[in-house]
């Protein structure tokens, strides 16, 4: 059997920073004798976290009933508030966040002075929450959240927008909100584009397609929780591709190992061992 990995897949930057830090975390806590925890799952891939979590990172979602330690903001960035209540409650705090999620919660404090903030993202997403959570002079930001298009509608009239999109937002849905929000500009309503889809997110989706051009049938590795991993995978649906979304080496098939050439890709939160087990039972001989 032919395999073809992508040439642009797993661990971006943003990812690969909130990693070492939190191994820096596990260190330092350890030696001083304080527990470590970290905001949610600092990283969308169960292994990665199940392995943290046997090293003693503890996940919470507030400082209370904890004991002070060092605690790990999420690379999705967390609300201010939050951030405001682990430093209040006498943690030691390590911000995690993206560098470039971090661009966008500032640029967004910016734009809430003299605009009204559209946040384009999936409700109850960590990055989504954090856009949603952004203060500025003590208050937080107003926004409207919208996840598809036809929520476009809903946008009052008269009303200057500063638009921002989940950094890993599907780019499908995205298109058609962009779209739907051009149509929108009459009445007063005018739109400024403050952020983009991620590079690294984009770097992948487009390796994916180049990978479509070579195969028909494509596994896609990384945490079902994960959106840009979920992101890839519909990408190759939409393209008419057989593809498969797993975890881990042990949901890999006969019939994926059927296809010749198959493509191999994973997102921006898999890490390179996962994806190393997945190619070599697709290559076991049988
Ligand atoms: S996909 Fe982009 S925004 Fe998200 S963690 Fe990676 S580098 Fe940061």
């Amino acid at each position: 059997m032919e395999l073809i990995l992508s040439d642009t897949m797993g661990y971006c930057g943003g990812v690969s920073r909130a990693i070492d830090l939190v191994e820096q975390a596990i260190k330092t806590a350890r030696e001083s004798g304080k527990p470590v925890y970290s905001v949610g799952n600092v990283i969308h891939n169960t292994q990665v976290c199940d392995s943290f979590s046997r090293e003693g990172l503890i996940a919470i979602e507030s400082p209370e009933g904890h004991d002070p330690g060092y605690v790990v903001l999420r690379a999705h960035g967390v609300p201010d508030r939050l951030h405001r209540v682990f430093l209040e409650a006498g943690f030691t705090v390590i911000d995690a966040t993206c560098p470039v999620v971090k661009r966008n919660l500032s640029l967004l404090a910016e734009y809430c002075a003299e605009y009204s903030i559209i946040v384009i993202g999936k409700e109850g997403h960590p990055e989504t929450i954090a856009l949603q959570g952004v203060e500025r002079d003590g208050k937080v930001c107003p926004t409207i959240l919208i996840s598809e298009s036809s929520q476009v509608l809903q946008l009052p009239k008269g009303k200057k927008f500063a638009v921002f999109v989940q950094t890993t937002f599907e780019r499908t849905v995205w298109d058609e909100i962009r779209v739907a929000l051009h149509m929108m500009e009459k009445e007063g309503r005018s739109f400024v584009f403050a952020n983009n889809v991620c590079p690294s997110s984009r770097n992948r989706r487009n390796a994916a397609l180049r990978l479509c051009s070579q195969c028909d049938a494509i596994i896609v590795i990384g945490g079902k929780n994960s959106a840009n991993t979920t992101a890839l995978y519909q990408l190759i649906k939409q393209q008419g591709k057989k593809v498969w979304h797993i975890e881990t080496e042990q949901e890999v098939t006969e019939e994926m190992r059927s296809y010749s050439p198959l493509g191999l890709t994973a997102g921006a939160s898999t890490p390179p061992s996962t994806i190393e087990t997945v190619r070599m039972k697709l290559m076991e001989e049988k």
